[in-house]
């Protein structure tokens, strides 16, 4: 078995990728050699493990016709993004509605670093914009 890093993007065997539950594998989404740059390049400068993106309000947008169809907030935008676009049914919306992630776009609404004040937004963004995955989600 084989797979390609998403940071190198070169295909390599699964004994160069760490071990991860979350993923549908068992294995990182980047090989050990870029885990172990990235990791190095965040001793040296600490401030850019925290500039990926932060925290925030996100949107799915359907590309096609522009629309919203999810609103979510998390403290780890770039995390979340890698989530949606290649995890599982259990991390990923679009993949519980058998959805294609290629047909959407990950789109960052509001960088809000307090909780609470991103759980209030996502809440006000949620009731404006009524994204049909959102109601899909409350109405199971
Ligand atoms: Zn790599």
């Amino acid at each position: 078995m084989k797979k390609i890093c998403n940071t190198c993007k070169v295909e390599k065997s699964l004994d160069d990728f760490n071990n991860n539950k979350r993923t549908k594998d068992g294995k990182t989404y980047n090989c050990k050699t870029c885990v172990k740059e990235y990791n190095a390049e965040t001793r040296v400068n600490p401030s850019s493990r925290r500039n990926r993106w932060g925290s925030g309000i996100y949107a799915l947008v359907h590309k096609a016709t522009c629309s919203i169809h999810y609103v979510g907030q998390t403290d780890k935008l770039y995390n979340r993004k890698t989530d949606h676009f290649t995890g599982t049914k259990d991390n990923s919306v679009l993949f519980r509605n058998n959805l294609n992630p290629n047909d959407y776009e990950f789109a960052i609404l509001n960088i809000i670093k307090n909780k609470e004040q991103r759980i209030k937004h996502e809440k006000l963004y949620i009731d404006i914009l009524q994204p049909i995955l959102n109601k899909n989600l409350t109405k199971s």
